[in-house]
């Protein structure tokens, strides 16, 4: 691992002062973070950069979880958390400009002001920036609804590897103009150019919101719901979160922060919400259609949610999820699985934990997206095998033709699971954007692949 040159490093000290070059010691992430506080400064530092060789890991709020920041090679750190001013509202055109460094939380609460709704949400919306957000082409809570982070970018500014700034600040919602350069930089995590500024398509704020949570007696009866209420709701479903009672049961047991709104005991719980416009109209389509689907049997209980109070209880047992970890080391998986394959793939994961002593495994899931979280662990460390876990796992996925990552990314994490859920010809097309927009491969280096894919 080198260290960056002394000369460099004065260079840019003089660029960006003393609050823009910062020694912040961690353990695996660069220890040295710049900070610039202007497009121009971006360009200036990476022009600098590029003519030295030195490489740099753009990062935005550090929730990321797939180690994407991790120093593989004497990079110094790219932080534009100093760039993180809401531009523009603009309340015509429904769209917000920001700088990439803004707090998504800041953004929504600064659109909401204005009737308008910043559609992303994640739990992580208080630390995560808008930036990292498309950097990472974000997912969260309600992709059903509005789609990933990709689908509500209008337009990027970014900087390329060598300096040069691509301005593309784009607020129309058709733009057929040759090739959509935006898409080369959502979900490339910082390795084809950095983010400094993002249009971003606005919706209506809404004026109703539903929550129920309902429990079915099997798998079949879950997807089933899933296109019931997605038919018959009137395009509002915003929200569709199963949890298995692996789950279920441990948020809510005895001495745990959260009330249980139904029974311990049933096959599957789904947070059902959708967001609407008219508050009485919605609110009896919603018990009209949760009636008809218990008629149908497609739900055996259910609880609607009285309350914004209610409502919060409900979302806080979907969100929480780091408490798992409590029972021992555990590996974590973001994966997407096709609704008709996930009860097969479900099965085969939970017999091969089965087959390991001490083993627990958690399953919930965005189902209405195809997207499953898995927590695998085990109580006792020493029986605690990560790799042979992730190998096992990622190998049913291949098999299933899932994808390794659906909402988290590839970083250094699941790099050598990629070819699992990618063909070679796609890799070599990625190999090649990467060299030639980042030749001297000084933009989060040996992320999603390694460095000797693209020397
Ligand atoms: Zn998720």
């Amino acid at each position: 691992m080198s260290t960056p040159a002394p000369e460099l490093m004065a260079q840019l000290r003089e660029l960006l002062g003393e609050k823009g070059v910062r020694e912040e010691p961690h353990p695996v992430w660069p220890n040295t973070v710049l900070k610039p506080e202007t497009t121009e400064q971006v360009s200036a530092l990476l022009k600098l950069c590029h003519d030295a060789g030195q490489a740099v890991i753009p990062w935005a709020g550090k929730t990321g979880l797939v180690d994407s920041l991790n120093d593989t090679c004497g990079e110094l750190g790219l932080s534009l958390e100093r760039m993180n001013a809401v531009e523009e509202i603009d309340e015509l055109n429904r769209s917000c400009t920001v700088q990439a460094g803004c707090i998504l939380q800041v953004a929504a609460e600064a659109c909401a002001e204005k009737g308008l709704l910043l559609p992303l949400d994640l739990g992580a919306r208080g630390s995560a920036t808008v930036g990292g957000n498309v950097a990472t082409n974000a997912g969260g809570n309600r992709v059903i609804r509005y789609g990933m982070m990709r689908e509500m970018v209008l337009g990027l500014e970014v900087v390329l590897a060598d300096g040069t700034v691509v301005s593309s600040l784009n607020k129309m919602l058709k733009n057929n103009t040759g090739y959509d350069l935006k898409q080369w930089f959502i979900g490339a995590e910082g390795t084809l150019g950095v983010i400094t500024r993002v249009v971003v398509r606005l919706r209506p704020l809404p004026r109703s919101q539903n929550t129920a949570l309902i429990a079915c007696a099997d798998f079949d009866s879950v997807t089933r719901l899933l296109g019931w209420l997605d038919a018959n709701t009137a395009g509002t479903l915003s929200a569709f979160e199963c949890m298995w009672p692996s789950f279920y049961n441990y948020v809510t047991r005895e001495g745990s922060l959260h009330r249980p709104p139904l029974a311990q005991g049933y096959p599957y719980y789904v947070l059902v919400e959708t967001l609407g416009s008219r508050p009485e109209e919605d609110l009896e389509r919603f018990e009209q259609v949760l009636g008809d689907a218990f008629e149908q049997e497609l739900i055996v209980d259910a609880v609607i949610a009285k309350s914004q109070a209610e409502s919060h209880a409900i979302w806080e047992i979907r969100d929480d999820v780091l408490n798992f970890m409590a029972q021992g080391p555990a590996a974590l998986f973001d994966v997407s699985i096709t609704v008709d394959q996930m009860a097969a793939f479900i099965g085969e994961v939970e017999a091969f934990m089965n087959g390991i002593p001490d083993s627990y495994n958690v399953t919930f899931g965005h189902l209405g997206d195809s997207n499953l979280h898995l927590i695998l662990g085990n109580t006792k460390a020493d029986n605690f095998d990560k790799s042979a876990i992730e190998n096992h796992v990622y190998a049913l996925v291949e098999k299933y033709s899932g994808s390794v990552s659906a909402e988290h990314g590839i970083g250094l994490a699941k790099r050598e699971h990629l070819d699992r859920s990618r063909s070679e010809e796609e890799l070599q097309l990625m190999y090649a954007m990467k060299r030639m927009l980042d030749p001297k491969n000084i933009l989060n280096p040996n992320k999603v692949f390694s460095a000797d894919k693209v020397a």
